[in-house]
């Protein structure tokens, strides 16, 4: 399989190469020159497969020959053993249509687990192949950095730097990043917010001095892997519930719409999708820009979900690309007027192509604890503010028939503040993870200055 970038300058790559460089060349995304695609004869064989045996099926044609299918079997198995359900992404029923994909099950928590544990592992593999060293950089809110740091710990191949913003964390995501006990991993706090760290590592990634020096990389969401592992819990669930013969409307918490691309992929695989639901807390960029075909960044919003607080959503840039039948000058022209103007408009015919799939709603605070509390009241459930944001977006549209998967990205002891405020209980962490508040944390706080970022680097990461 080889990979084209969405701007259209770029050399196509292979999927190794589209794993270790995350972003093209010409400051474009990644995604696979055609599609591969199921028939739904097909589709029903899988039904019967287990999590790992699926991810092998859908995850092979993207790969191609640069792994054996017992290399990518044993790197599947591996990533995930970490993971406390045996389901991998357990499917809990609501109401008759209505269901819970519940995708909190790894290390830290939240959905960022199911993709990063499988990158920890590729990288790995990939760099032992070539007896090569990196330093992968990453920016967090909270939950990237944390399932970073679990997926990279103990790989002595890979140097992890993360960058978070000091204060602005919660306490148990602050200390997954920092109590890991493993000497490859750098935690730096920033004084400064979530936007200071993220300049920063862009700046350095931009720097090819730099990212030569240290043979940079970078895991955010916007690298294509991600996306692609992320594909498979959309074919597991809506297999348990009666795909291919019925149809399924998903709704997604959506921050950098990394996650609903992947439900995309999925429909454009062959999955028989009605309908891809994009749920947005206050930050409503992508509810406008549905309505009126106008993207316009506005002040990032502070809210009970912050792993949502975004406004320039990175991978809408491939479904834009998708929907206008590849339009890569197009790509070009409307990421220069993002830049430049913080906003950008398309054409109507592909604004229409989009509305075909997808429905958008954001979510104000006082209805995201609304839903916190009808869940608890009414099913006994406890569901983390992200996960709110989904269902009570999702339940405001009339979907017309087929059944409806709920993703849940988060586990609700990861938001302890915004579920206390809603129903007055505090949920308890998981037992494996609760020892984080005993261990030592280990972390450099460090002014908001590339300059001395880049200092760190040179007294602490030798290659
Ligand atoms: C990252 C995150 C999201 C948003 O996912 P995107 O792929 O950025 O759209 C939603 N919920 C939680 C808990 C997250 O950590």
């Amino acid at each position: 399989m080889k990979y084209i970038s969405t701007r259209g300058q770029s050399n196509s790559l292979n999927f190794e190469d589209v794993l270790m460089k995350g972003l093209a060349g010409d400051r474009g995304l990644f995604l696979p020159e055609i599609w591969p695609e199921f028939s739904l004869e097909k589709i029903s064989n899988f039904m019967t497969m287990s999590y790992n045996e699926l991810a092998q099926e859908l995850m092979a044609p993207f790969i191609g020959d640069l792994l054996t299918s017992n290399e990518l079997k044993d790197i599947i198995k591996k990533s995930y053993s970490s993971f406390s359900s045996s389901e991998i992404t357990p499917l809990t029923q609501l109401s008759k249509n209505d269901f819970l994909l519940e995708l909190f099950h790894g290390p830290t928590l939240a959905f960022k687990d199911c993709a990063m544990q499988l990158l920890g592992s590729l990288f790995e593999h990939f760099l032992k192949r070539r007896g090569e060293k990196i330093t992968i950089i990453c920016a967090t809110s909270g939950d990237t950095g944390a399932a970073a740091v679990e997926a990279f710990k103990n790989k002595n191949l890979i140097d992890l730097v993360v960058l978070f913003p000091k204060g602005r964390i919660s306490e148990v995501q602050q200390r997954q990043i920092t109590t890991s006990d493993s000497a490859n991993i750098h935690s730096l706090a920033i004084e400064g917010n979530f936007d200071d760290c993220q300049l920063i590592v862009k700046n350095l990634l931009n720097s090819d001095d730099f990212c030569n020096k240290y043979n940079l990389s970078a895991v955010n969401s916007i690298n294509w892997v991600r996306v692609m592992a992320q594909v498979v819990y959309y074919f597991y669930a809506a297999l348990k519930v009666g795909s291919p013969e019925e149809k399924i409307n998903f709704t997604v918490p959506t921050g950098n719409f990394g996650d609903i691309f992947a439900g995309f992929v999925a429909f454009k695989m062959g999955l028989p999708v009605e309908t891809l639901c994009i749920a947005t807390n206050s930050n409503d960029a992508l509810e406008r820009f549905l309505k009126k075909g106008e993207y316009r960044v506005e002040d990032v919003k502070t809210t009970l979900s912050p792993s949502m607080d975004i406004q320039i959503a990175s991978n809408l840039e491939r479904l834009l690309f998708e929907c206008s039948e590849r339009d890569s000058k197009m790509i070009r022209d409307i990421m220069s007027d993002l830049s430049y103007e913080k906003k950008f408009n398309i054409d109507l015919k592909t604004l229409n192509k989009i509305k075909d799939l997808f429905v958008a709603k954001s979510v104000d605070e006082e209805s995201t604890k609304k839903t916190i509390r009808y869940y608890w009241s009414n099913y006994k459930k406890l569901i983390d503010p992200h996960t709110a944001v989904g269902l009570s977006a999702g339940r405001s549209i009339p979907f017309l028939d087929g059944k409806n998967i709920f993703l849940a990205t988060a586990h609700p002891s990861k938001f302890p503040a915004a579920v206390k405020s809603s129903i007055g209980i505090v949920p308890e962490l998981p037992l494996n993870i609760k020892n984080i508040f005993e261990k030592k944390q280990v972390f450099t706080s460090l002014e908001n200055i590339e300059e001395v970022v880049k200092e760190y680097f040179h007294k602490n990461i030798n290659n």
